[in-house]
C-alpha cells in the first residue's frame, strides 16, 4: 500500500533543488523510495528548478539557488556500488535502499526504556543524532510538544497519533513542529519501527512525561 502521509511541500522542494539538510533529505528519500506520489513531485519540481535556471539571466539567481544547481551539475553520476546488506539485527525489516545504505555502520539495538530501543545514525540535524527507534506492539509516547521539527517516518508497524486521529503505516511520514502537541500509540498487532529526525528535543507536557523524556534522552 502507498504512503498516505507525505513530507512537507516545503521538505520536498529542498529535496528536488538540492537545497535541503542531509538528514531531512535522507528521510524524504527514504519515504520516496515507496511513495509514488512524491517521486512524480519531486520529478516535477527538479524540472521546474531545471526551466527557471534556463530562464533567469545570470546575476538573477540567489547566490544559494546558484551554487546548490552548479553542485547538483558537478555530480558525478551515482557509482553502482553493492547495497550493504542489513545487519542480523534489522534483516526482518524491509528498509529503503537510503537507509540499508548506511547499514553497516550501524550498531545494535539499545534498550533506552522498557519496550523502546534506539540505534543511532551516522547523521545529525542541529546537533540531534538521528535514530532508528523500535518500539513494542502498545507502547504509548506520553503527550509532549516538539523544541524543534520532529519527523518520523515508519518503517515497520504502526501507530496512532491521538490528537490527530490519523494512523501512520509504513512509509508514513508524520511532521511535527513547535505548538504540535501529540501522542503517540503504538498499534497493538506487533513492533513499530520509526526513523526520527528532530532539531529539538521533545518537550513533555506532564510527570509522566517529564520522566520518560529523562529517560529516554528523547
Ligand atoms: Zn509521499
Amino acid at each position: 500500500m502507498s504512503p498516505t502521509h507525505h513530507p512537507t511541500e516545503e521538505l520536498l522542494r529542498a529535496y528536488a533543488l538540492g537545497s535541503g539538510e542531509q538528514a531531512l533529505d535522507l528521510a524524504v528519500a527514504a519515504h520516496g523510495a515507496r511513495c509514488p506520489v512524491c517521486q512524480v513531485q519531486v520529478q516535477e519540481l527538479e524540472a521546474i528548478g531545471g526551466a527557471l535556471l534556463s530562464r533567469l539571466p545570470s546575476g538573477g539567481l540567489p547566490a544559494w539557488a546558484l551554487e546548490a544547481a552548479l553542485a547538483r551539475l558537478d555530480e558525478a553520476p551515482p557509482a553502482e556500488r553493492a547495497r550493504p546488506e542489513a545487519p542480523s539485527w534489522l534483516r526482518h525489516l524491509d528498509l529503503p535502499g537510503p537507509l540499508l545504505d548506511l547499514c553497516d555502520q550501524l550498531a545494535p539495538w539499545s534498550t533506552i526504556w522498557p519496550g523502546i530501543r534506539r540505534i543511532e545514525l551516522p547523521l545529525s540535524l542541529d546537533g540531534e543524532r538521528l535514530a532508528l527507534v523500535g518500539m513494542d506492539a502498545g507502547t504509548e509516547i506520553p503527550e509532549h510538544d516538539h523544541g524543534g521539527l520532529e519527523l518520523n517516518l515508519v518503517l515497520a508497524g504502526g501507530f496512532d497519533d491521538v490528537q490527530e486521529r490519523a494512523a501512520y503505516l509504513p512509509g508514513d511520514v508524520s511532521c511535527k513542529e513547535p505548538g504540535q502537541v501529540h501522542t503517540v500509540q503504538v498499534h497493538g498487532d506487533g513492533e513499530c519501527v520509526v526513523l526520527v529526525v528532530r532539531s529539538g528535543r521533545l518537550v513533555p507536557r506532564n510527570l509522566k512525561g517529564r520522566l520518560g523524556a529523562w529517560i529516554t534522552g528523547m
